[in-house]
């Protein structure tokens, strides 16, 4: 198995690369732009493996992606480059634009293109595996649970961004029979998180004695999925998936924001003790804008269908998780350092910025 994997630098890929170089012998060729949220290090398990190459390209560059499947000649590619944080698509759009809408069009002409001209059997064989998440369903205030067939309603810049490069998936394969595949899956978290998403945020934060910013009231409800059990739910939907389908992507684990930061000084608290409980440090900060209520994911179709279950409960994921971040600093204290120290993004209001930042280095 040929694979090409894009943004496999990132917090997803690298889980993925890890797992299909190391656990699968497949040969794989990562391409990644190496934007801030990416990180080589998270691949130095594998990164001397004769069976993985890495390139630096953007997915926008069409010369730069010809180049790559004309040298490689791919068997699949799975497509997880994007600009992926909701807070810094509200403060700047642009990117997500570009790399999520513009990209994933480059990648699906190239792909095409290439398919194309493959032999029958190759020809037969090929599939591409777009990467996406539940956020394109918008919010479910009234209960529920997101279906395949839930109608698209994003409510973000970065979910909108998604929902549209779905849309080209889907056209993609209606139009010109490209052999595609599409993945909606919820909140991920577990190692190699960049710290700027919610479950690293409020560990590094709390190992630091700093603020556990909670947005609004904290009950908004997400739907985690240990990052492992997404990488084996992808290879499973790129081996068994049918043509031209989606599957939601999910680990029966809706909960609420303020009890996942709980959760987390709960267990450092028992990992770290310290002099006092580390739920004193919660502050509730002004809520993101159009902030989505509630994630629910229904992974039906994926069990039943392809077999894939999720193996990790959110309380064994996400004590594995905090294991992980006490366990390696070496990953995560340059990111805090010199990419991002966990400052406020995403706000409309400048002064609400300026006083979370205030409240944060007045520590
Ligand atoms: P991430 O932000 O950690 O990583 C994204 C990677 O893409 C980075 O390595 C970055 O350098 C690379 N990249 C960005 N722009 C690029 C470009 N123009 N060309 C090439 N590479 C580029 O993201 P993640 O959390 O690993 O998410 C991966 C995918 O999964 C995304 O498509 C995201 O929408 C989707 N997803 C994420 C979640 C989640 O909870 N994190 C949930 C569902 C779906």
């Amino acid at each position: 198995m040929r694979v090409i994997v894009t943004g496999g630098a990132g917090f997803i890929g690298s889980a993925l690369v890890r797992y299909v170089v190391g656990d699968r012998g497949w040969d794989v060729l990562n391409v990644d732009k190496l934007t801030y949220a990416a990180n080589l290090h998270s691949l130095s398990s594998i990164s001397s493996n004769s069976n993985y190459r890495f390139v630096q390209a953007d997915i926008c560059d069409i010369d730069a992606i010809h180049r790559v499947f004309a040298d490689f000649q791919p068997d699949a590619v799975m497509h997880l480059a994007a600009e992926s944080h909701v807070d810094r698509s509200i403060s700047s759009s642009a990117e997500f634009i570009k790399t999520n809408i513009l990209g994933t069009h480059v990648l699906l002409e190239t792909a095409r293109r290439y398919w194309d001209e493959l032999p029958s059997g190759r020809r037969a064989s090929f599939r591409f595996l777009h990467v996406s998440t539940d956020e394109v369903y918008g919010s479910l205030d009234d209960g529920g649970f997101f279906r395949e067939s839930t109608a698209y309603d994003p409510r973000s810049p970065y979910s909108a961004s998604k929902a549209s490069s779905d849309h080209l998936v889907s056209a993609w394969h209606e139009t010109y029979g490209l052999p595609t595949l599409i993945t909606n899956c919820s909140n991920n978290y577990g190692p190699y998180h960049f710290p700027e998403k919610l479950v690293p945020l409020i560990i590094l934060n709390a190992l630091e004695n700093k603020p556990l910013p909670v947005y609004g009231d904290g009950r908004q409800v997400r739907d985690w999925l240990y990052v492992e059990d997404h990488v084996k739910a992808l290879v499973t939907v790129l081996e068994r998936g049918r043509i031209g389908e989606t599957y939601n992507v999910g680990g029966r684990a809706p909960t609420e924001n303020l009890t996942v930061v709980e959760r987390i000084c709960d267990l450092l608290d028992a990992h770290v003790p310290s002099d006092s409980a580390r739920r004193k440090l919660i502050t509730f900060v002004a809520d993101r804008p159009g902030h989505d209520r509630r994630y629910a994911i229904d992974p039906t179709k994926i069990e039943t269908e392809l077999g894939w279950r999720a193996e990790k409960t959110f309380d064994t994921g996400i004590a594995a998780t905090v294991e992980w971040y006490l366990n390696t600093a070496w990953w995560w204290r340059p990111l805090r350092e010199n990419v991002y120290s966990g400052t406020r993004l995403g706000l409309l209001d400048k002064s609400a910025l300026v006083e979370t930042e205030l409240s944060e280095s007045s520590e």
